[in-house]
């Protein structure tokens, strides 16, 4: 076990998108970050190399989060090579965009097992896990509130995560951990670009009054107040994060 001398942040879904640049920004915080992805090995060697050539502390673990016995395995490696954990922000996910009556069974699956189950699995560990005076930022989207056709699976696998958000803050009673989630609308990352024409984007980035898409960075820096001192009485909440669109 190593000495622990900086809080200890582990981000699922780390090796691009916004996890990554949360990972940063956690880092620049002063956190120990455990970058967790799933296939992107390179991306997350490259952002472990940056972070650790700016003098942090950043490690790289494969795993993926709809599996119970990876996510045992990232709280065991973090534990192990940055120390016990204070923050576990929950950002892995995907997005395909097709009408309920086209879905596939594994579509399905493959949207609750990584919002879902992937949430469950991580606030589980979490929950003997975290160090007192930890917090837990989990994902949302604020397609939840657009209803938008298309997105019927996604959505219904995003509500879960909402729901286990609010229970799970009660349920940390005693242990000084608050639970949030955020649910962004779109933000300029391949999961949203991916399969879209430039109309479509467009389109999307009109919807809120603020009329753009969001950065990674809009997203990063509401993670941050809710991981810092500032947030300490924001417990329970589904913060939307989408330049007033819904
Ligand atoms: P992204 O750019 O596609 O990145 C997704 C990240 O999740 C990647 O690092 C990927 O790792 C990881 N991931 C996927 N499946 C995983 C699994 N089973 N286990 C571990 N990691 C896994 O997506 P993003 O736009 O940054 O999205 C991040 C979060 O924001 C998601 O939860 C998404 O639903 C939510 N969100 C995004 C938007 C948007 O418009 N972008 C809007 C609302 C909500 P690998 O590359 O290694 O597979």
């Amino acid at each position: 076990m190593t000495t622990q001398t900086s809080k200890v942040a582990i981000v699922t879904g780390a090796s691009r998108g916004i996890g990554a640049v949360i990972a940063q920004q956690l880092a620049a915080q002063g956190f120990a970050v455990a970058i967790n992805y799933a296939n992107s090995a390179t991306e997350a060697s490259a952002l472990v190399v940056k972070l650790r050539q700016a003098g942090h502390r950043a490690i790289a673990i494969k795993a993926d989060v709809a599996n119970a016995d990876d996510v045992r395995r990232l709280f065991d490696e973090t534990e192990t090579q940055l120390g016990k954990v204070d923050v576990l922000v929950n950002n892995a996910g995907i997005l395909k965009v097709l009408p309920l009556a086209q879905h596939s069974d594994e579509l399905f699956d493959q949207n609750f097992n990584i919002h879902a189950r992937g949430t469950f699995n991580t606030l589980r560990e979490a929950a003997t896990r975290l160090n007192s005076g930890g917090r837990i930022i989990n994902f949302s989207s604020s397609t939840v509130g657009m209803n938008l056709p298309g997105y019927a699976v996604y959505i219904a696998s995003k509500a879960a995560v909402e729901s286990l958000t609010q229970v799970f803050a009660k349920e940390m009673r005693g242990r000084n951990i608050t639970v949030n989630a955020v649910a962004p609308g779109p933000v300029a990352t391949d999961l949203f670009l991916h399969g879209k024409s430039e109309e479509q984007i467009q389109t999307f980035a009109k919807m809120p009054p603020l009329e753009r898409l969001a950065q990674p960075e809009d997203i990063s820096r509401v993670v941050s107040f809710l991981v810092g001192p500032d947030s300490a009485w924001v417990n329970g909440q589904i913060l939307r994060i989408n330049g007033g669109l819904v």
